[in-house]
């Protein structure tokens, strides 16, 4: 059924902004956009947002959605450095995870993730014991919620050399299954160069499809760096390239530890930078170098749904001096979105309605100029009025329109306590 969304700032954050703007969605496509006083007709269905923001659906190209069930979970272990978070936490916890267990994680996340208007979700999964079909577990979740996403399994050696076959396997599967999907496709997914040997990049090499790219925490902490070294390459991207894994549709999150080389793949092939500030600061494990790498977008790394509010932090950890965040935020993503979904990542007639409505309503004036700080100091990350994928209301004033929240709460915290249970035998 088709309704209008009036009386709004509407804007791509790129190239268009409209004041008094409505957009009119139809069979989960924008299909006018324009000013209200033009757009309004008495037989279709007004809301009227009364001066609020509507902005592109935001995407979060890096999270992990099986870790939304951690939050007060006590590791098992000291956590002084990047490598026992790991072992003693995360790897913990990706342990105890089934199918069902992910499942619910992944709805939960997918579901926090709404409420802050994000349509769009690159995810990285690890559930050790549970490899086979898990992506098919996660893609229910993005089903139910009905976000766009790609999802990949995180290949480790860390479970021995049969594991790595099984993840890769469970990567080929999902991708092939899902080649041209207008709403879930996969990914390659690669844990780090630092748990992956030199036999299973081969075998890696060996065995994937050409064209399928990767989505690979790299550089993250200085012991990646260390490793890719000692292995005899410049750092953790020139790694990536000796094994031909590396090319622009590759997803590389963090970027911070690399060498003179690794910079130089990265401007020569200009594959898709993922800086997760929150994460970084979290872990202690420093910041990417923006002088050296301007080209990148921001994830979330599973430390919250909410990507608006990560744009706020990574403006305030570089103390307020950050180059074309507007950028971040809108060009890049609709571009990177793009490559995957041609019909969606922006706000344009035909296009995908996805759409997150700020709850803000801007009351100085407004431009594409100063937009980024209307975004900052007043949206500020909070929940937004409204978040629409393909055209239908997910949220809207606090509240689920397509989910019992309370039945949802429910079942979550039954997976919750199974989880825990087992993370704690
Ligand atoms: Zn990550």
């Amino acid at each position: 059924m088709a309704y209008i969304l009036g009386n709004a700032v509407i804007t791509d954050g790129f190239s268009t902004l409209i004041e008094n703007g409505a957009l009119e969605i139809s069979e989960g496509k924008i299909i006018r956009m324009g000013k209200t006083e033009e757009l309004k007709k008495e037989d279709v269905r007004f809301y009227d947002l009364k001066g609020r923001l509507i902005l592109p659906g935001l995407l979060n190209p890096h999270h992990h959605l099986y870790s939304a069930l951690a939050t007060g979970l006590a590791p098992v272990g000291p956590t002084e450095n990047f490598q026992q978070i790991l072992e003693n936490l995360w790897w913990h916890l990706d342990q105890s995870l089934d199918k069902k267990t992910s499942h619910y994680s992944a709805l939960h996340g997918l579901l926090q993730s709404i409420k802050f208007g994000v349509t769009t979700v690159f995810d990285h999964h690890a559930s050790m014991n549970a490899v086979r079909k898990s992506l098919d577990f996660l893609e229910f979740a993005f089903l139910e919620a009905n976000l766009k996403g790609l999802l990949c399994y995180e290949i480790s050696n860390r479970m021995g050399k049969e594991a790595v076959k099984e993840h890769l396997e469970e990567n080929i599967r999902f991708y092939e299954d899902h080649k041209g999907n207008p709403q879930i496709q996969g990914l390659l997914g690669l844990h780090a160069n630092f748990t992956l040997s030199d036999e299973s990049m081969t075998y890696i090499a060996d065995n994937k499809p050409p064209d399928m790219p990767i989505h690979i925490h790299c550089g993250e902490d200085r012991s990646d760096f260390d490793f890719c070294v000692k292995q005899g390459t410049a750092g953790p991207v020139d790694r990536l390239q000796k094994y031909g894994l590396l090319d622009r549709n590759s997803l590389l999150a963090h970027c911070i530890h690399l060498s003179k080389k690794d910079y130089e793949w990265i401007e020569k092939i200009n594959p898709i930078v993922i800086s997760n500030p929150e994460s970084n600061a979290n872990n202690n494990v420093g910041m990417m170098n923006t002088d050296r790498i301007s080209n990148y977008i921001l994830g979330t790394d599973g430390m919250t749904g909410n990507v608006l509010g990560t744009l706020r932090s990574h403006f305030l950890l570089r103390n307020g001096k950050i180059d074309e965040p507007l950028k971040i935020l809108f060009q890049r993503p609709a571009d990177v979105i793009q490559r995957f979904f041609p019909h969606a990542g922006t706000l344009k007639e035909g296009f995908d309605a996805d759409v997150a409505v700020t709850n803000y309503i801007p009351v100085t004036p407004i431009s594409l100029e100063n937009l980024f700080y209307h975004l900052i100091f007043g949206v500020q990350g909070q929940e937004m009025h409204m978040t629409i994928a393909n055209g239908t209301i997910l949220w809207e004033k606090g509240e689920f329109k397509t989910f019992d929240e309370g039945k949802i709460r429910h079942d979550v915290k039954e997976a919750v306590q199974k989880l825990h249970k087992v993370y704690h035998e």
